[in-house]
């Protein structure tokens, strides 16, 4: 099983769709570097997307976070909090959608009303927002998200859906860090340091 591919000397991971950005400003976790010009420098994973929180991107402004995700070579997504914002993220021109998909009944319908668009929907972070997997339409994708999962017994948690699912994993990353050993390597690898690697045999 491939998990991770060399390329140029990088190690790439093969997708990460679940990346904020600074389109994600108010959110306390992102910093000013976050930026999607830098996302788009690190390219830490070969299919990459910018999914920024749809309430704090606003439906104003949506068009033009989209052409600058465009314009950096990345897929446009977005995250949406719960069955309030659906409409109008429905509107908003994106190539997928995340979704906060709380333990309440209209958001279990909101799934719905997303497959409608034929285009991708990934559950977020399910463990950490209690969403019972069994109300979860089996079209939808599950994440594995880096940020949560970790903080639940994701054994019990995802182990009895795993056949029920197609699954997807991410980062959910809103620093620079986040996104992993991958951006130590990209400078090194922008400054021509070639790492020296220990006891490898
Ligand atoms: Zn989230
Ligand atoms: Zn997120």
């Amino acid at each position: 099983m491939i998990h991770v591919r060399e390329l140029g000397g990088l190690t790439m991971l093969p997708q990460d769709l679940h990346v904020h950005s600074t389109w994600s400003d108010g959110d306390g976790a992102i910093v000013a570097e976050q930026t999607i010009g830098l996302i788009a420098e690190i390219r830490h994973a070969r299919i990459l997307g910018i999914s920024d929180h749809f309430e704090l991107v606003g439906e104003d402004r949506f068009e033009e976070y989209r052409r600058e995700i465009r314009r950096a070579g990345l897929k446009v997504g977005m995250e949406i909090d719960g069955h309030r914002w659906v409409s109008a993220a429905i509107a908003a021109d994106a190539d997928y959608r995340i979704f906060h998909c709380y333990d309440r009944d209209p958001d279990y319908k909101a799934l719905d009303r997303l497959l409608e668009t034929d285009q991708p929907l990934i559950v977020a972070h399910p463990n950490a927002l209690g969403t019972n997997l069994d109300r979860v339409p089996p079209e939808c994708l599950i994440e594995i998200n880096n940020r949560y999962v970790w903080r639940c017994d994701w054994r019990s948690y995802y182990g009895p859906f795993v056949r029920r699912f197609q699954f997807v994993i991410s980062s959910d990353a809103h620093q620079p860090n986040w996104l992993n050993q991958t951006v130590a390597r990209h400078v090194a690898a922008e400054l021509g340091v070639r790492e020296k690697l220990l006891f490898d045999d």
